[in-house]
Order: structure tokens, then sequence, then C-alpha cells
């Protein structure tokens, strides 16, 4: 018995047993015995054959940390009574010579991590045990098999014994009989490793390997609490954004063999096709195996399709009937769970256990026909069906993504930021203008730069995709490729570009222009070389999700878009308007950009109204396809917003150009250029301010804005634009620039001689934590208010959304923050002054119309929380249109 000191807080139940005399535990109580205990306590409980065990809660290991590494009081009293009533059902008996009862030891947290903790089999045999197993099996290769895999086991995970030690041994064993596989070394030859593993076990951990079976289990079952703290667990729970977890359970269960001859067996399975969600049961099985070698590779298992071939010498059925035995578990698991399973079995002598069974994670495409089969099978309702499809998952269905058959087998060079999803492959250029003659020139190429400006962006949507070693998820790069479903990975800190040189280098490997690579933006994967992709297919499954979803969502879903292919797009994916026109981005083609550059660089206001007056046409002109590709729906259309000096040349064979074209000097560029300079440009001379200094942009585009839907009106076109002014913070701002637009808009009426109705709003963005605090003040001069979490974010936090990826991993890794707040809504912080802007703004203003229109808006968490606190709309990007329409009906259904 294990001398450990009890000193901890006893918890309540800490035992839960599983098997024919009773059963504690139930399906639903993940939380307390893991996501695995509480199934097998579920599958025993409705009859299904489970080798009978019992599981020790995840609080026994949060108890076990907070004291500083103890046991609870009484949990191995607890465990030895446990074991006591294992041996009066099975008739074993733990540690015996003559009928020894072993057991597994396995972890299971509430939610699955797969491989990430610590197992034990085989526990219970000692040097008597295994003469026990020998006679009871008839199989003396088998049993000293067993106990070699044990102590090699136990020494790797319990002792911290180095594996190399315990392989040391083993290969001397097999060149002292000239054999190479571990299967062809004889018996004599087996109990002698084991001998030599206990030496080895002594050599290293300074004990004797333990003798005692429940000293083994006290050892292991302290193993498994560890485990939920070593490395690899604690990084993929901050991967996967796993928490509020107390630890992890521990399963201890009588083990059954998958290898003790050929009617032995072990296999895992699907219920349905977890890649395409086809109604078949899909998994693979050895025969005469245990359930690691499976998922180790070490053999190549079989398709369960092809058991009831499977015979074996003293059982020619084995195959047949286990697979018969499958396939009616598979109905009963389906029936009761409501859900594909993932399961794992082992035949021992022709007879199937269930070792396991948890909800299949599954492909995007695979949930979409799931949840739809089942509601046909009448399994799940429509509600059910619509709350169960991670909305997130819907983006595999709407981009091109890699086969995963292919990805399988190529290893990442680095992994960067997800920023825009999608699969692309191609060679690297390293600037705008090199990507955009390369494309023309018909070569297909990903944008490679330490980040992207406005100025960037021909060369962005020309490229395949972009890669950037800068940058975070709502830096400029990750919302433009966002916005047109453009895949893009940010932030690679590992890619070093050397732009004059047209390589870059990642992890000792270096890339020119010649060589290709492909880049996940659904992962942030870079990989070495062309990866095949396969095409979207929206289903009549999606279309039918989609229905589902609209009716029972209270949300309306618009689009972020400035461009008529992308309203078109996005209405196609169902967005109901556009909650954000980025007018900016209509600036940096062509010619535009010249006459916007003469606009900025002009000295006094006639100058200035020159150059406003060659961009007006333009402007019309994108807001009529703008507004005719979303007829009978709104726009928001938001006035200039960036600092002037992102459209300005800042090297000066550009400025010498501009300034040839200009007709000006050199030096007045340059002056200008320096002028315009600012130490926090996002903190700076933008939004708004820009049009209290310079009204003639805002009349310009409240112009171009009246004429269009004029134009439009007069072709039954029925316009909605609405006018959204930026970065406000104070009311006055507002006022007066409301007053300003009004007049606009009345100017245009009469200049055009139009005399009916036009309804154009005028609201603003809340972005400024000032506008948030006073928005009853504001709302006064406000017909809506549209949510601007991107900057809301970076001024609340007081983090640049440009710079913010620099530190943030070191903050996510420390736990400082569990989330990255430019992707997901920071509810406490920043959902506060969300949830008191809109509350202040709707008792000013009774039912003032609010939404958001940061990158939030497509993120299903962040979806929830505007639904919560009562938000009229979101809108983002077109590609995550679908998956906010999902995520508002699951708010909504929650
Ligand atoms: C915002 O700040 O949330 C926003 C939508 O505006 P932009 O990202 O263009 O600053
Ligand atoms: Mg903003």
């Amino acid at each position: 018995m294990a001398k450990k000191k009890s000193t901890a807080k006893k918890t309540d139940k800490m035992v839960y047993y599983f098997g024919k005399t009773k059963t504690d535990g139930k399906g639903d109580m993940k939380m307390l015995l893991g996501g695995k205990g509480a199934n097998l306590a579920e599958m025993t409980s409705i009859g299904l054959p489970v080798p009978a065990g019992f599981t020790i809660t995840t609080e026994c290991c949060a108890a076990y940390y907070k004291n500083k590494r103890k046991f609870p009081t009484g949990l191995l009293a607890d465990c030895e009574k446990a074991v006591k009533l294992l041996e009066k059902e099975t008739g074993k008996k733990f540690g015996s010579n003559s009928n020894p009862l072993l057991l597994s030891v396995r972890s299971g947290a509430a939610v699955s991590m797969p491989g990430m903790m610590n197992t034990i089999l085989n526990l219970g045999l000692n040097d008597e045990a295994v003469v026990g197993m020998a006679n009871m099996s008839g199989n003396e290769r088998f049993a000293y098999d067993s106990y070699r895999r044990l102590i090699n086991m136990y020494g790797d995970v319990v002792l911290e014994v180095p594996h190399h030690a315990f392989e040391a041994e083993f290969d001397k064993i097999k060149a002292s009989e000239g054999v190479h596989e571990d299967n062809d070394v004889s018996i004599q030859g087996l109990i002698k490793l084991c001998a030599e593993y206990k030496k080895v076990v002594k050599k290293h951990a300074g004990i004797d390997f333990p003798q005692d079976p429940m000293e083994q289990l006290a050892l292991a079952i302290e193993a498994v609490f560890a485990s939920w703290m070593i490395d690899k667990a604690v990084i993929y729970r901050r991967i996967e954004g796993i928490i509020g977890l107390a630890g992890t359970a521990v399963n201890v269960q009588t083990m059954v063999f998958g290898n003790m001859g050929d009617d032995c067996g072990t296999g895992v399975a699907f219920t349905r096709n977890p890649a395409t969600g086809q109604n078949k049961f899909y998994g693979e099985f050895l025969i005469n195996a245990q359930g690691e070698d499976v998922v180790a590779g070490i053999r190549t298992p079989q398709p369960v399709a092809e058991m009831p071939k499977w015979k074996a010498p003293n059982n020619k059925t084995v195959g047949k009937e286990a697979h018969a035995t499958l396939m009616k578990i598979k109905t009963t698991l389906e029936k009761h769970y409501k859900d594909v399973q993932d399961i794992e079995f082992t035949i021992e002598q022709g007879k199937l256990y269930m070792l396991q069974t948890r909800n299949g994670k599954r492909t995007g495409a695979a949930a979409v026909k799931i949840a739809c089969d089942m509601v046909k099978e009448k399994l799940i309702s429509e509600k059910e069906a619509v709350k169960r499809i991670p909305a997130g998952d819907l983006t595999q269905l709407l981009l091109p993504s890699f086969d995963p058959a292919a990805k399988k087998s190529a290893k990442p060079l680095t992994i960067g930021l997800p920023a825009s999803p999608g699969a692309a492959f191609g060679k690297p250029a390293f600037s705008a203008e090199e990507a955009v003659d390369r494309t023309h020139a018909g070569e297909q190429v990903i944008l490679v730069r330490k980040e992207t400006s406005p100025e960037d962006v021909d060369g962005m949507h020309n490229a395949a995709g972009i890669l950037t070693s800068t940058g975070g998820m709502t830096s400029h790069a990750a919302v433009v490729a966002r916005g047109w479903g453009k895949c893009c990975v940010a932030g690679a800190g590992e890619v070093h570009i050397n732009e004059k040189g047209k390589k870059f280098t990642v992890n000792g490997k270096t890339f020119g222009v010649n060589d290709v690579i492909s880049i996940d933006g659904s992962t942030g994967e870079v990989f070495s070389g062309e990866i095949a992709s396969v095409e979207p297919k929206l289903s009549g499954d999606f279309a039918t999700v989609m229905k589902w979803a609209d009716k029972y969502r209270k949300l309306d879903v618009r689009t972020n878009a400035d461009s008529p292919a992308d309203a078109k797009r996005a209405r196609q994916f169902g967005a109901q308007g556009i909650g954000l026109c980025r007018t900016e981005h209509m600036f940096f083609e062509g010619d535009r950009i010249t006459a916007m550059r003469e606009m900025i660089l002009a000295e006094n206001v006639a100058d200035r109204e020159a150059a406003l007056k060659k961009l007006l046409p333009y402007q019309r002109k994108d807001f009529v396809g703008i507004f005719t590709a979303m007829k009978n729906l709104p726009v928001t259309v938001r006035l200039l917003d960036p600092p002037l000096h992102e459209f300005l040349p800042h090297d000066a064979k550009s400025q010498n150009e501009l300034a040839k074209i200009l007709g000006v000097k050199p030096a007045t560029v340059k002056s200008r250029v320096s002028q315009l300079h600012e130490m926090n440009p996002m903190l700076g001379h933008r939004g708004c301010r820009l049009s209290i200094t310079y009204p003639e942009i805002l009349v310009m585009q409240v112009t171009a804005i009246v004429e269009a839907t004029i134009v439009c009106k007069k072709k039954k076109v029925n316009a909605q634009p609405e006018i959204m002014i930026p970065l406000v913070g104070t009311k006055q701002e507002l006022a007066q620039l409301r007053a300003l637009a009004e007049e606009t808009i009345e100017n245009v009426k009469k200049a055009k001689k139009y005399t009916g109705k036009l309804d154009i709003t005028i609201g603003t963005m809340i972005e400024i934590p000032r506008a948030a605090l006073t928005a009853d003040e504001v709302a006064e001069e406000a017909d809506f208010f549209s949510f601007g979490t991107n900057d809301l974010t970076q001024l609340t936090f007081g983090y640049s959304r440009d710079d913010v990826n620099g530190f943030l991993p070191d903050y996510i890794n420390n736990e400082i923050l569990e989330r990255d707040p430019f992707q997901s809504l920071d509810t406490t912080g920043v959902g506060q002054l969300v949830e008191m802007a809109v509350a202040k703004g709707r008792k000013a203003k009774k039912g003032l119309k609010c939404g958001i229109c940061g990158e939030h808006g497509g993120d299903p968490a962040s979806v929830f929380f505007c639904h919560e606190v009562g938000l009229n709309y979101v809108s983002c990007s077109p590609f995550r249109v679908p998956i906010a329409r999902l995520a508002a009906a699951q708010a909504a259904l929650s």
C-alpha cells in the first residue's frame, strides 16, 4: 500500500462505481466524472457490455492540486472498497497467482483531450500474478508480454524512467536470440526481459517495481492527476480554449484483452463518417492487438466493413458476430445519445466489450449533413439540429480547403494566426506590385509581407493568399482578406522576410520567388510545396440549416462590404443589408489614389474642393453599384476614417513620381507627408476629426451618397443608405457633422430638383469609450448606433490593434487573457461599455437601432453576447454571414 500522506479536505463522493452490482454515475455528469467516466456509467446503465470499473472524480484532481499534490483523505480507502467490489463481481482477485484481476487506469477530463494525458494498462501484474495470468489464459507468452508492457509503461509514465533504457534491454535480448521483431522473442526471453526491466526501474527510479497492486494503483492514479498539468496538456487546453475545468477524472476499469489470440481484437469507430457525415459505420480494427496499437499506427488496421470475413481457427464466426454486435450497438448508441459516437471496443475471445464512447468530432460539412439526416430520421428536432452545429465550422463549407488526406502527410513549416480561412498555394511575391504583375503574367502567387498597408490592396486582391510576419487578427490584412474570403495567415513571427533579396526564411529553410508554398488560413499553418485543395459544395443540407436558423434567430445579420461584388456575395449568403461600407477602400484603385493624394496635399479649401470634385463621380458610381446590389436593404456608409498619411507615398521614388503627376516640387510632397506624420496616427487626425477640419470631405461624400440614391430611385431601385459618422467621442462632434450632412442632403435634393422622400438616416459609430460613457447625450444626435468594437477594444484595453501580436501570446500563455480580445469580444470589460451604451442610448431615444460592425460581429461567442444585450443586428464579412446567422439562432435557442 502506498504510504501517501492524505491531509487534503475530503470532498463529497469521490469514487463512482459502474458495473452489474450498481452504477453510481450518469451521462450528464461530465463535469464531475469526465467525458469518459460519465459515458462508461451511461453505457453500463443502458445495458451495453462495459467491463466494470470505477471513476475518481475531477474534484479529487482539483483537491490534489489545491493541497500541494496530496490525495484527498479517504480516497485510497474508497478505491480499495471499489476494487473489492470489482473482485466480487468478476470473481477475480487483485494480485492473485491463480486468477488475477488486472486494471486499466485512464485519464478523462470533461472535454476530451486525446492523447494528452496518461494511461496505464495491465495494472495488477506482479511476479505472482503473471504466473496466475499465464495459467488462467493458458498463454504464457501473453502473460509475460503483458507484464513487460506494464513495467515499461509504468516506468515511463509513473516513475519517469527514460524510455530508451527499456529499449536497450529489449534490443540486447533480441540480439542474443538473433531475432528482429518483438513478437519473435521466445517466452524465456520475455521472462528474462521482465527481470531486466525491473532492474532498469531500480536503477533509474531508485525503487523496486512495486509488487503490491494497491500501491501500483495509488501511484498510477497520482500519475494521471499529475498529467493534467504536463506541458502538452496545458498547451492543448490553451490552443483549444478549454477553460473552467476542475481537472481530470481517473477511470479504473477491469482489463479485457484484445491481444490474447486470433479470436481477439480491438478497434475504434465512428457511427457515421466524420469527414462527410454519410450514415455509414466507419471504423478500423486489428486482430490480436491492444487498443494502443491501433492509435499508435504500429500495424495497419482493417476497415470494420471487412470484419465479417474474420475467422479464427477456434471460432469461425468471430468476425460475423462481432460485426453484428457492433451494428446493434451503433443503433442503440445513436438512439440514446442522439448524436454520432466515436467508440473504442475490444473483442476478447469472441466477446465484444465497449471501452469508450463520446460524441464524434466531425468536419463542418459532416456536422451539417448529420444534423439534417438526424432530423429526417426523427432522432432530433430542428432546434436541436441548429444548436448542435458549431457555427464557426460553417466556414469550412464556404471556402476551398486543403484535402485532408493531402495535408495529413505534410508537416507545417510554422504556424501563424488563422486570419482569414481558406486554403491557397503559390509562389511568394514580396511586394504588392510584384503580386499584381506576376498574377497578370499568369502565375499564382502568395503575397508575403512583413505587414500590409492599404496601399497593398491591389496586390492582396490579386494574390491567391496572403502571409504576413506581423499583425493581428484585426490588422488590415486580416480584415480585408476576410472580407474577400481570401486566405490569409498573419503574424507568422518565425517568417523572416528579406524583401529586397526576394526571399524569406523560416526555421532554417529559405524560399524564393520560384518556391511554392501553401497556407491554411483556417489553422494558420504554412507548408512547403503545393497541397491539393477541394472546392466547397453548398449542399441542400446547408440551405436547410440556414432556413432553420433564420426561423429562430432574433438578430439581423448584415455584412461589411465595400464593393458591389462583395455585396452580392454577402446577399447570397443571406446578408440583410450592409452594416459597414468602409469608403476609404474605394480611394486606392487606379486614378482615384492620385486625386485623393491631390486632395490631401492641397494647401487651401479651393484646391481641396477641386480634387474632391474629381473623386465625386467615382464615389457616386461606387454607391450606385452597392445600393443596387443591396436594393431594398439598408446600406450603412461610413464616412472617411483613416488618418490621411495612410494614403500618401512614403519613399522618395514614389514621392517624386507623385510630384511629377501633380506638377509640384518633390520637396512640396515631402514636406506635406512629414507634416501629416503623427506619433500615434490611430489616436490622431482620423474619423470625424477629418470632417471637422475639412468639412468639404464630408460634403463630397454625402453628395455622392445622395446623388447615387437619386440615380437609383429614378431607376426604381430602392436604395436605403444610412450615413455613419466614425470615431465620435462627444455629442458636439456629431451635432456639427450631422447638421452639415443634413444641409448637404437638402442642397443636393434642390440641385437635382428631387422632390421625393429619401429617408437617409444619420447615425454614429460607438468606438471611443467616451462615446459609450455619454451614449445618452450622443443618442440625441444619432438615428442609430453601430459599435465599432475593433477600436473600442483597442481604446478600452489601450492595446494597439496593429501591434498587439507582439505581446499577446505572452498574455495568453500566462493566462492573463483567455483569448485574443480582438477576435472574441471581451464581454466583461468592452462588453460592459456596449451594454451600458445600448441602455443609455435607448433611454434617451426609445427603440434606438443598435448594431455591431467590428470584427466581433462574425464571432459566434460575440454574437451570443450581442443577442443577450439586445442589439438589433450584427455585421460581419461576407463569408461569416452564415456563421453569424447560425450563431444568432443558437443564442436565441439557448
Ligand atoms: C471598428 O473600429 O470596430 C470598425 C468597424 O472600424 P475600423 O475597423 O474600420 O476601424
Ligand atoms: Mg474603427
